[in-house]
């Protein structure tokens, strides 16, 4: 089965979907972790895209085509794959459609985790991910502790992007560009309403309890 987690920046994608692959035995696929694995490289491509993300700006669609589309024909990630941060515009939701179908493959589910712009700020604005593991804490929510976290505190980093300043623009991008692509999923029936406003287990309760009543 391939998954797309979808919802506005903050609204918890990258940590449902770390831990729902680890339940399904899926791959989490974040646009925004390529991208940033990219901008690591220092050409001339990176500082192109490093300036868009510190803007709040989508990448062009085709640099995103070639990541996605790197990933999809690898037979490793054939039907496990879960998509978070991605498609962000209605071009690249046909676009991922076409990638799709060429490697016989389909989407078995959309769910819409939905949260409200000043709760999506403040989690935005407590983030942090470790550099080493990769685990996801929130300073103000789920802080890092000698219980949840191994690793140094000093791998602790928090995204450039993450600011009050360009959260608000990366909000309004996903308002109008990112949202309308729900009505396109919803025609095939493939989208599922996910209170986002709760805690992280009954978001993932109720992800994992519809993956499970339908796919058995
Ligand atoms: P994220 O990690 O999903 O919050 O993404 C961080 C930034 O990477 C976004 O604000 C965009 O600048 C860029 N980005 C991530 N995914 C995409 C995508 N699918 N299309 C265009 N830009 C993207």
């Amino acid at each position: 089965m391939n998954i797309i987690l979808f919802g506005p920046p903050g609204a918890g994608k990258g940590t449902q979907g770390y831990h729902l692959a680890k339940e399904f035995n899926l791959y989490n696929i974040s646009t925004g972790d390529l991208l940033r694995e990219e901008v690591k490289k220092k050409n001339d491509l990176s500082k192109k895209i490093n300036l868009l993300i510190n803007e709040g700006k989508l990448v062009s669609d085709e640099i995103i085509k070639d990541l996605i589309k790197n990933i999809i024909s690898n037979k490793k990630f054939t039907n496990k794959l879960i998509f978070d941060g991605y498609p962000r515009n209605l071009n690249q939701a046909k676009t991922l459609d076409l990638l799709l179908k060429k490697f016989n493959q389909n989407i078995s589910f959309v769910f819409n985790i939905k949260v409200d712009q000043d709760i999506v700020t403040k989690r935005i604005l407590g983030r942090q991910t470790c550099s080493k593991c990769g685990s996801i804490f929130n300073k103000f929510f789920n802080p890092a502790t000698s219980i949840n976290h191994n690793c140094d505190e000093k791998f602790l980093v928090t995204r450039l992007d993450d600011n009050e300043t360009i959260i608000s623009k990366r909000y309004e991008v996903y308002t109008n560009q990112t949202l309308p692509i729900l009505e396109y999923y919803n025609n095939q029936n493939l989208l599922h309403e996910i209170d986002g406003m709760v805690d992280f287990t009954m978001i993932f309760n109720e992800i994992s309890g519809i993956i499970k009543s339908l796919e058995a």
